[in-house]
């Protein structure tokens, strides 16, 4: 078994963590770059987003063909690690949650002349993308299959009626990815829709004003009143909501969890700089035992963050679905990233409660992440239902399920 990484994957992590370092740090640490929503203004970002794409660190999850780079989810574990030491890093090369996620998934089950239309122009960084699956109670929230918002065939078209809720991104969206319920049968009942913020039939009812920093666009409300989709704009086919949530989710959760585990870095970096050079009652902080077991504690399930999420990394490049890999990361990835911003905050006394550094941006941003694509508790969910399937086959060393080769 060998946990290196190839030479390649390695010199860009590299290349990131030099990019970051040079171009994207400097722009966090100017306060004049967070704007109202606590995130850079569009416009500060777009220069050093070209200064990306010069240096060859763009869109690392999207198709060559469209600008992006192409690379196994391996690799995109080992950079947008790295990205993530900066909170602007993964906006910076494209590699940021909602459109992250987007690409993806379009990438995966996009017609050529879907790609062409809905997903170019995003890796190009020209538009901004949502996907709308969230509803308002009692709508679809963690069960999706409770999906209200009703898709009706007229013709060659479909017309949509409903309300959706926390849709990160939308205000200033322009490509939607939107998921509403076409029958109801209970697996084939939902269909995936793209449309253009453009077309008439639909708005943004609120920005849901929220706990954390917000990415851009926030998370909004939003009300579909006779939106009209054309057939050509149903992904995947009609019935195959449930599938192309899979197909977006799995990585979608992954990539969260890549991100997650480079702002929990930076937490334990700030956290070990100030131990370094503050004393008291005589000695460095750092050389307090108990400073080091909080420090020791963080590190250690950093790197089990880091393990899992290789781990189901390499099961979808071997073409697993890595199911509960995934689930597994996702809920220790979101404790990890809250631990290790708590223990930061703590470490630092009143620094830490201050906005003089990243941690409690870190520290709000983390309490969604135990919510967002998932409830923990709902990944627990999936575990346990994995373990009564499989028995002691729960624990294997393959690819698994979804692969021929997986015992
Ligand atoms: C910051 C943020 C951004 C988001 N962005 C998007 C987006 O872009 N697009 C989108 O469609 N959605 C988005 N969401 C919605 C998110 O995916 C949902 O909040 C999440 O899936 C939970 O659904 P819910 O809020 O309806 O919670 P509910 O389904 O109402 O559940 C409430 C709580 O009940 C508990 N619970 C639920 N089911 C179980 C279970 N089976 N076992 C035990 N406990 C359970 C959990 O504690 C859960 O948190 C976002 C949410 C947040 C907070």
């Amino acid at each position: 078994m060998d946990f290196s990484l190839p030479p390649d994957i390695e010199d860009l992590r590299l290349r990131v963590r030099k990019f970051v370092e040079d171009e994207v740090l400097p722009l966090e640490s100017d306060p004049a770059n967070f704007a109202e929503h606590e995130n850079i203004p569009e416009a500060r970002l777009k220069p050093v987003r070209e200064k990306a794409k010069k240096a060859g660190l763009w869109a690392p999850q999207s198709p060559k063909d469209y600008g992006g780079m192409e690379l196994p989810v391996v690799a995109w574990a080992a950079i947008y690690e790295e990205a993530a030491r900066s909170l602007f890093g993964p906006l910076a090369i494209n590699c940021m949650a909602p459109d992250d996620g987007n690409m993806n998934m379009l990438r995966l089950v996009g017609t050529k002349a879907q790609k062409d239309k809905w997903l170019k122009p995003i890796v190009a960084g020209e538009v901004r993308s949502a996907f709308a699956m969230t509803e308002p109670a009692p709508g679809g929230g963690s069960d999706p299959t409770m999906i209200r918002t009703r898709a009706e065939k007229r013709g060659g078209k479909y017309v949509i009626h409903g309300r959706k809720w926390f849709i990160t991104g939308a205000d200033g969206a322009s490509h939607f990815i939107l998921m509403a319920r076409t029958s109801d049968d209970a697996r084939k009942g939902l269909t995936a829709f793209l449309y253009h913020k453009d077309q008439p039939g639909w708005r943004i009812v609120r920005r849901i004003p929220i706990l954390g920093p917000e990415e851009h666009g926030g998370h909004c409300e939003l009300e579909f009143d006779g939106l009209e989709v054309p057939e050509e704009n149903v992904l995947l086919g009609e019935g195959e909501g449930l599938r192309l949530m899979q197909v977006r989710l799995g990585p979608a959760r992954l990539t969260h969890c890549m991100r997650w585990t480079g702002w929990a870095k930076r937490c334990l970096e700030i956290a070990q700089a100030y131990v370094e050079s503050r004393e008291g009652f005589g000695i460095k902080l750092a050389d307090r035992e108990s400073v080091q077991i909080k420090l020791g504690e963080v590190a250690k399930e950093i790197e089990i963050s880091r393990l899992l999420t290789m781990r189901a990394a390499w099961m979808l490049d071997q073409g697993g679905r890595a199911r509960k890999e995934v689930s597994m990361a996702k809920v220790q990835v979101a404790d990890t990233l809250h631990k290790a911003a708590d223990v930061a905050i703590q470490l630092q006394g009143a620094r830490g409660f201050s906005k003089d550094t990243v941690v409690e941006w870190i520290y709000r941003y983390a309490r969604s992440a135990k919510l967002v694509d998932g409830a923990s508790e709902v990944h627990m969910m999936v575990l346990a239902k994995f373990l009564r399937q499989d028995g002691r086959d729960f624990w294997q060393w393959g690819p698994g399920e979804g692969r021929k080769n997986s015992r």
